[in-house]
C-alpha cells in the first residue's frame, strides 16, 4: 500500500523505559512537535507524487499539554483537505491519554474522533501484557485491560484496529504466548482486529538492562518463529504483518514464508523505529515493495487501509 506515516510529536508523559523515540520536555535535544500546517504540507507533498495515498497513519507521544481539541481539529483538517483518504490514527494508549486529559470516557473520545474522520486505530502500545513486566517497562501507560477494552470499544463503534506485541526484551516465551492468547480471546469477543504486528525490540538508545542472553543482535530465527507461532495461534485474526521497518527488508521478505501476508507500505518517513536503531530505509517505493514480494516467490496485491484489494487506480 501507499501510505504516509506522520509522527506528530515525540514529547511524551509516559516515560516507557524501552522507548528511544520519546523526549520528556520541549527543550530536550531532539524533541519535536509538528504543527497542523506542517502535517498538511507533508500530506500535500505525498499527494503530489504520482501515486495516490491509500492511507495516512498518524501516531505520536502522549504530549502533556496539547489539548484534545488540537487532535480533533487535525483530523477535521485532514478530512477536509484530503477527502476520501482513510485516516488511521492514535493507538489505544493515546486514546486513554486523551480521555484522562479530557476527564471523559474512551468511548466519548473515540466517537468524537470518528466524527472528525477517524476510520481505524493502529495497534501500537500493546507491548507485552504480562502485568509485572508491563510495570517494569511502561508503568505509566494504559494497562493491558485498558488497552484491550479501548480496542473493544473501537470495534463496537465500527472502528477497526490492529494489534501488536513487543518481543525480545525481558519476556519469556510463556509471556509471548499469554499475550497472543489474550489477543485471541479479545478478538473472539469484539472481532475488529484486522492485523497482528509482532514488533522485535530494538535495543539502540533504550534504557532497558537486558539479560546477557538477549544482549547481542536479536536472533533472526527467533523473529521468524514468533511470526510463525502468531500465525498458528491467532487463527481468528486475518492478517499477520512483517513490518519491514522493524524487521529489516530481508527478514521481512523471509517472513512471508513464515506466515506473514502483509508488508505494510511505502511509509516515506518513520521516526519511532529509526530512533531505536532500525537500519531499514525510511521509505520504499511501490516497485521496491513489489520486487521484495516477487523475489520471495509471492504475488503482490495493493491493498487499502481495511485490507481490501485497492481500487483500479492502483
Ligand atoms: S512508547 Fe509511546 S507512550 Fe511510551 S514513552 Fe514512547 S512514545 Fe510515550
Amino acid at each position: 500500500m501507499v501510505n504516509r506515516q506522520i509522527n506528530y510529536t515525540n514529547i511524551c508523559v509516559n516515560g516507557c523505559v524501552f522507548c528511544a523515540f520519546r523526549r520528556d520536555r520541549a527543550d530536550d535535544n531532539g524533541a519535536f512537535i509538528l504543527s497542523h500546517d506542517e502535517i498538511l504540507a507533508r500530506l500535500k507533498a505525498a499527494e503530489q507524487s504520482s501515486l495516490k495515498l491509500d492511507e495516512v497513519h498518524i501516531v505520536g507521544g502522549c504530549h502533556p499539554a496539547l489539548p484534545f481539541a488540537w487532535f480533533e481539529e487535525l483530523l477535521k483538517l485532514v478530512s477536509a483537505n484530503f477527502p476520501g483518504l482513510p485516516i488511521k490514527a492514535f493507538t489505544p494508549v493515546e486514546i486513554a491519554h486523551f480521555a484522562k486529559q479530557e476527564k471523559t470516557s474512551a468511548a466519548e473520545i473515540l466517537s468524537r474522533l470518528k466524527n472528525a474522520g477517524l476510520v481505524m486505530l493502529p495497534g501500537g502500545g500493546a507491548e507485552i501484557f504480562n502485568p509485572e513486566l508491563r510495570y517494569r517497562l511502561c508503568p505509566q501507560k494504559a494497562n493491558a485491560r485498558e488497552w484491550l477494552d479501548i480496542s473493544a470499544e473501537a470495534h463496537a463503534q465500527g472502528i477497526k484496529s490492529n494489534c501488536t506485541m513487543l518481543f525480545g526484551h525481558l519476556e519469556s516465551y510463556g509471556d509471548r504466548v499469554e499475550h497472543l492468547l489474550m489477543l485471541r480471546e479479545q478478538q473472539d469477543k469484539s472481532g475488529g482486529f484486522l492485523c497482528f504486528i509482532p514488533l522485535p525490540f530494538l535495543k539502540e538508545n533504550s534504557r532497558i538492562e537486558l539479560p546477557p542472553e538477549r544482549r547481542g543482535p536479536v536472533d533472526g530465527l527467533d523473529r521468524l518463529k514468533t511470526i510463525a507461532v502468531s500465525r498458528l495461534l491467532l487463527d481468528n485474526i486475518p492478517h499477520i504483518k512483517a513490518y519491514w521497518i522493524m524487521l529489516g527488508e530481508k527478514l521481512a521478505q523471509a517472513a512471508l514464508w513464515y506466515g506473514a501476508d502483509d508488508l505494510d507500505g511505502t511509509i516515506v518517513e518513520e521516526k519511532i523505529g529509526h530512533m531505536a536503531g532500525a537500519r531499514s530505509s525510511q521509505g520504499m517505493t511501490i516497485s521496491q515493495l513489489e520486487h521484495m514480494i516477487r523475489d520471495a516467490g509471492f504475488v503482490p496485491i495493493r491493498r487499502d487501509a481495511a485490507f481490501g484489494e485497492a481500487p483500479a487506480h492502483a
